[in-house]
């Protein structure tokens, strides 16, 4: 074998600083970009594109508009402001017509600049004074003699200092003829035909260089695709991986089951609950373990089908597990179901961190013996030491904690327990059917009838002292309600320093008189349920509290909600905030004070005032997000998603799901010869973070 008959893979792996126009100082600089090898820059998609077809007279432009303007640079100054930061202004000069492009804090990109050059810019522009200005605008040198030649659609590609988008294009360029036809083909033609996809060669290149925005639609969609698809692949592996040649107790319902259960229930059931109990009845009647996600905004009724579940378990001679987050949940759920079941037989035990050594090893005796049915405590202490007797159905209860997706693993030898996971976070249906893809869903919602509703306000500072008014006529009323204090990121130290400000203040003026109390992150389990306890009994009117509110407080009284640096709140947190008051038989009235508002936030609150539609929310908090906040993904392990996007992308993510499943139906280790490519590049990519058992 000859040295330089190099292998496809071999000579994909070429370093970057051996690729044409690059060499070791630039390689370097790439490798910033995580860009090693010639297939990592084949690979290295452009983030956004300059579109020379939308070239428009500085006259034409329209303010917030997209546009590309052509024009000479006048003047470059480049200037530091009193607190440190840079500001280089641009001035282009369009027949009589001008337009000044600003950068921030990039001192160095006033090098690309020379009085009488001809430019091209692309942004959005804006009316500043008078004057058109564009922030941080795409340049293109319109007399560089090595820009590359292409079509109207000019990649741009994410840079680091000390190259720039010219030669950034350019080594992508050089490389491409050479290295495209290396590449190897993951989709066979049948496939890539039925589903319409490109075939990779020709995609790379235009997605890098498009001819037109059809052929980067194009291009685009076989790796959007493709991320998805594998994405799925994934997920239904996994999922095959939970139920496949696991058994688990069949625990079917019946007529007579069904009005047992319902008689110990002390109300009838709405459409929404009804129809979920239906879906995890079917679940649990059958040999294999369930599998199942209760998405239901707070108050929604999810613990009455968490119970009747739990009940269809006990009925049947098994146990049941209900985990709660947190202590103060955990709590909250041992006394509410405990005062359904009081005249019922269940017994119920309550396991968690507060218990005394003695009491919690006389507590694990039970559950080992079989003497108790039901079993309530927080995930951590059910989840660590617990010999159960014949453990039947797991609810595990994730509330607020979106994203921190608990893995509840349960010894028990035999049979598999069926599953249900909570979730109070209404989640858009593209992340569930990404971050919990592997589980089957169901939703409630509608509310159970009689449920206030929230009256959301967004105020300005004026409107302050008519608020508070409203607010210490409320209390003196009977009401109670909270003030929260706004999020603040840096630490947990300034939020607290933050909330006791608000606190004296509030003690001092608006609220003088009423008997409040701080509620925040700081304390004690112990402190934070005393003063709960005060509250929930009324000698506490108002709590001044950090988000910490967010946990799942049920105060029925309490009616009056002030948020204030509502802007610095996410759209479901602010959301899940909301959800804490009006719980009981009276309207809510929530008032959202914000500092500084930028247009996402403006809209983020309008939103929030628009609607008590949680679900249709989160839909909204996505689509202002953008592909930029990766929905988590990566607190779960995940790989961030580099091409797709779940706002933009939702039908070829529905079409990638259907096509996963369907093939890990068939081939469910992807052992056919045909899926080998697939198989490597899935345990590439997911092998680590997911469980793929079979697969592996
Ligand atoms: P979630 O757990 O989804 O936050 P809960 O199960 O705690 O909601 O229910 C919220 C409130 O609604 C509770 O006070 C509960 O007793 C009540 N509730 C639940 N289901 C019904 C129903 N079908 N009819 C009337 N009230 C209901
Ligand atoms: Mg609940």
């Amino acid at each position: 074998m000859t040295t330089h008959a190099k292998t496809a893979a071999q000579r994909l792996s070429t370093p970057v600083q051996y690729l044409k126009g690059v060499g070791p100082r630039r390689g370097k600089l790439l490798e910033r970009l995580a860009l090693g090898t010639a297939a990592d820059v084949l690979f290295y998609f452009p983030r956004d594109y300059q579109d020379l077809t939308e070239i428009l007279g500085i006259d034409e432009l329209v303010e917030g508009h997209p546009a590309s303007v052509a024009g000479t640079v006048e003047d470059v100054d480049l200037r530091t402001t009193q607190n440190g930061q840079s500001i280089l202004g641009v001035l282009v000069r369009q027949e009589d017509e001008f337009l000044r492009a600003v950068w921030f804090n990039q001192p160095f990109l006033h090098q690309r600049f020379s009085v009488g050059q001809r430019v091209l810019l692309s942004g959005k522009p804006r009316l500043r004074g008078g004057r058109w200005e564009m922030a941080h605008p795409q340049v293109q040198p319109l007399d560089d003699q090595d820009a590359p030649a292409s079509g109207q659609l000019l990649p741009v590609y994410g840079l680091t200092e000390g190259i720039s988008q010219q030669q950034m294009r350019r080594i992508v360029q050089n490389m491409l003829d050479e290295f495209t036809p290396l590449l190897e083909e993951t989709f066979d033609d049948a496939f890539r035909k039925t589903h319409r996809l490109w075939p990779i060669e020709e995609a790379v290149r235009q997605i890098h260089f498009p001819e037109n925005a059809e052929n980067l639609a194009g291009a685009r969609r076989r790796f959007v695709y493709q991320e998805l698809f594998l994405l799925q692949l994934a997920i239904a592996a996994q999922r095959h991986t939970l139920v496949s040649g696991r058994q688990a107790t069949p625990l079917p319902t019946s007529t007579r089951i069904d009005a047992r259960i319902c008689r110990l229930l002390p109300f009838e059931l709405t459409g929404d609950q009804k129809r979920a109990i239906a879906e995890i009845s079917d679940d649990m009647a059958r040999d294999v373990p369930m599998h199942r996600l209760l998405q239901g905004e707070v108050g929604s009724g999810k613990t009455m089908v968490a119970l009747y579940a739990a009940l269809l378990a006990v009925v049947h001679g098994h146990q049941a597990a209900l985990m709660a987050p947190t202590e103060v949940l955990a709590q909250q759920h041992a006394e509410t179901i405990g005062r359904f079941l009081t005249h019922s037989q269940v017994r119920i035990a309550r396991l968690t961190g507060s218990l005394t050594a003695a009491g919690r090893r006389q507590c694990l005796e039970e559950i080992a013996a079989g003497k108790v049915d039901l079993i309530i405590g927080t995930q951590a202490v059910v989840q660590e030491s617990v010999r159960f007797h014949k453990l039947g159905l797991v609810v595990i209860d994730e509330q607020h904690k979106f994203g921190v997706r608990q893995r509840a693993v349960l010894k028990q030898a035999g049979p598999s327990p069926h599953y249900l996971i909570m979730t109070a976070t209404p989640i858009p249906r593209t992340v569930t059917m990404t971050i919990f893809g592997d589980l089957d869903v169901s939703v409630l919602r509608e509310s159970p009838p009689g449920r206030q509703v929230v009256h959301t306000y967004l105020a300005t500072e004026e409107q302050r002292d008519a608020w508070w008014d409203f607010f210490r006529r409320k209390l003196r009323e009977g009401r109670q309600g909270f003030v929260i204090t706004p999020l603040v990121e840096e630490s947990s130290s300034v939020e607290t320093a933050n909330l006791e400000a608000t606190f004296e203040e509030l003690s001092n003026d608006a609220l003088d008189g009423f008997r409040l109390a701080m509620l925040h992150g700081r304390m004690t389990s112990a402190e934070k349920a005393a003063i709960m306890e005060e509250f929930r009994g009324g000698r506490i009117q108002v709590l001044v509290a950090t988000t910490v509110v967010e946990v799942g407080v049920d105060v029925p009284n309490a009616t009056l909600m002030t948020i204030e640096g509502g802007n610095r709140f996410g759209l479901s947190q602010l959301h899940q905030l909301r959800g804490r008051i009006a719980r009981g038989s009276q309207p809510g009235f929530c008032c959202v004070f914000a500092d500084a508002i930028s247009d996402e936030g403006q809209r983020r609150l309008e939103a929030f005032v628009s609607t008590n539609d949680g679900f249709r929310l989160a839909e909204i908090d996505l689509e202002l997000r953008g592909p930029g906040d990766l929905l988590g993904l990566r607190q779960h392990g995940v790989p961030p998603l580099r091409i797709a996007d779940l706002v933009r992308d939702r039908e070829t993510l529905e079409e990638a799901r259907h096509d996963a499943t369907q093939l890990i139906q068939i081939d469910p280790g992807l052992r056919n010869v045909e899926h080998q490519r697939l198989r490597r590049m899935l345990l590439h990519r997911y092998g680590r973070v997911l469980e793929l058992g079979h697969v592996g």
